[in-house]
């Protein structure tokens, strides 16, 4: 498989190349030149799969040409091993159907391990047979760190850096990324926000010389392996639900659009997909976007459900090039106009194209507590406020009652004890791997918002792990 820049102006790349870049040259993000295709036969025949063969399935010719279909096999195999679920990703009934996707097994308990824990043996793999190593840099604002981190713990070819800003994550989320030991990992505090850290990782990016002598690479949703595996789970819950030829509607609660642009692409696979439902906290602007036509940032609003507090959905961008036909030159102009103005409209035409598939609703931190509490009540099932927040836009966005609908959890209730314990009463408990997650010791670097004092540290870690 070839992959092509949504701006168009980039080279064609094959897949272990596009692993490694992340970001086109011309700003864009890689898709695949064509999309595979499957039949109403192929789907049914995925039913009773074991998870990580079915991952293999939807993922081969997505690789091929770079990774035959034995490594990959292994390498999926590999990375689902450890996660708690023997289902890997178990699928309950919440209502009449109405099913819940549970994607909280893998180590960091966030659905962000289904991709980063094959992404992080993918990227071993194609620097082992390159015989090239990478320096991993990137900023957290809670869930991508910590999953990044167990992905790429202890794994020869990579060092990783983890910027997150000092006293502002949650203490789960700050330890399950300084409790890591493995030698190349390396946790900084800084002294600053969320936006403060990104802002340092992007002035390395940018910083070409940097970047070369340290051979920089990112793992964040805008790396297409990130998302072409978040693909199989669309495919595995209309198989565990035996709705092969009968159309599904999703409801996905959505941050960077990564996820949910996931079950878009497996409706272009040939997935019937009913419906694709965005929920949203009161970082609205996808759901804004819906009504008006008009995607137009604000201030980010601290929520419950702090891993979609977004303003800039960098996945749109994907769909965006599907809707203007695979025009990189219009999704440029468009893409532009965003970068210096903060705004962009699209046509009547191609809105009503998006909104015959997408709907969305977006609810405050009020609304998702007591969507937290109405669940429990009535299943017994614990959501987190991710998790909440698309259930309630499910059910508010339902076009067909007749059609199952499944709702996408995407991390575990214990991340987020205090919004739990506030709406039921009951402060959810770590599973048992994490049960000592509090008493562990922790090893982080505190630093000022400084980009040589950064660097420096970056360097010399380098050097004295070369030394080694
Ligand atoms: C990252 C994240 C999201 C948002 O997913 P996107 O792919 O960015 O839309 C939702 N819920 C949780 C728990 C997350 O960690």
């Amino acid at each position: 498989m070839k992959y092509v820049s949504t701006r168009g102006m980039a080279p064609v790349l094959a897949f272990d190349d596009v692993l490694l870049v992340g970001l086109a040259r011309d700003g864009g993000l890689y898709v695949p030149q064509t999309w595979p295709r499957l039949g109403e036969d192929d789907i049914r025949s995925l039913r009773g799969l074991p998870y990580a063969e079915l991952v293999t399935r939807i993922l081969l010719p997505f690789v091929k040409g770079s990774i035959s279909e034995a490594d990959l096999a292994a390498i999926i195999g590999e990375a689902y091993g450890g996660f708690a679920h023997p289902d890997v990703a178990p699928i309950k009934e919440l209502g009449a159907g109405e099913w819940l996707l549970e994607l909280f097994h893998g180590p960091t308990l966030a659905f962000k391990d289904y991709s980063l824990q094959v992404v992080g043996r993918l990227f071993d793999f194609v620097l082992k047979q390159r015989s090239e190593r990478v320096t991993i840099i990137g900023a957290t604002s809670g869930d991508t760190g910590s999953a990044a981190i167990e992905a790429c713990r202890d794994r020869d070819a990579i060092e990783i850096f983890i910027l997150h800003p000092k006293g502002r994550i949650s203490e789960v989320q700050r330890r399950q990324m300084t409790t890591v030991t493995s030698a190349n990992v390396h946790n900084i505090a800084i002294e600053g926000t969320f936006d403060d850290c990104q802002e340092l990782v992007k002035a390395m990016f940018n910083d070409l010389p940097f970047r070369e002598r340290c051979h920089l690479a990112a793992v964040n949703s805008i790396n297409w392996a990130r998302i072409m595996a978040q693909i199989a789970y669309y495919f595995w819950a209309a198989a565990a639900i035996g709705a092969a030829g009968r159309p599904i509607a999703f409801a996905v609660p959505t941050g960077n659009f990564g996820n949910i642009f996931a079950g878009y692409a497996a409706s272009l696979m040939g997935l019937p997909v009913r419906q694709l439902i965005i929920g949203s906290n009161r970082n609205d602007i996808l759901t804004r976007f819906l009504g008006s036509g008009r995607m137009e940032t604000t201030q980010v609003m601290p929520t419950l459900s702090p891993s979609m507090d977004i303003q800039t959905s960098s996945n749109f961008e994907r769909l965006l090039f599907e809707l203007h036909d695979r025009d990189g030159t219009k999704v440029a102009a468009l893409m532009e106009r965003f970068g210096e103005t903060g705004a962009f409209s699209i046509d009547a035409d191609r809105l009503r194209s998006i909104r015959a598939l997408f709907d969305g609703e977006r609810f405050d931190d009020e609304q998702t507590k007591q969507t937290i509490k109405a669940v429990c009540l009535e299943s017994g099932l614990i959501l987190d406020p991710h998790s909440a927040v698309g259930v309630a836009a499910g059910r508010a966005k339902r076009r067909d009652a007749g059609a199952p609908m499944v709702v996408l959890a995407t991390a575990h209730p214990a991340k987020f004890p205090k919004a739990v314990k506030e709406a039921t009463g009951v402060a959810p408990e770590l599973p048992p791997r994490l049960a000592d997650l509090l008493e562990r010791q922790e090893r982080y670097s505190v630093m000022p918002k400084d980009l040589q004092e950064v660097q420096t540290f970056v360097l010399e870690t380098l050097r004295e792990k070369k030394a080694a």
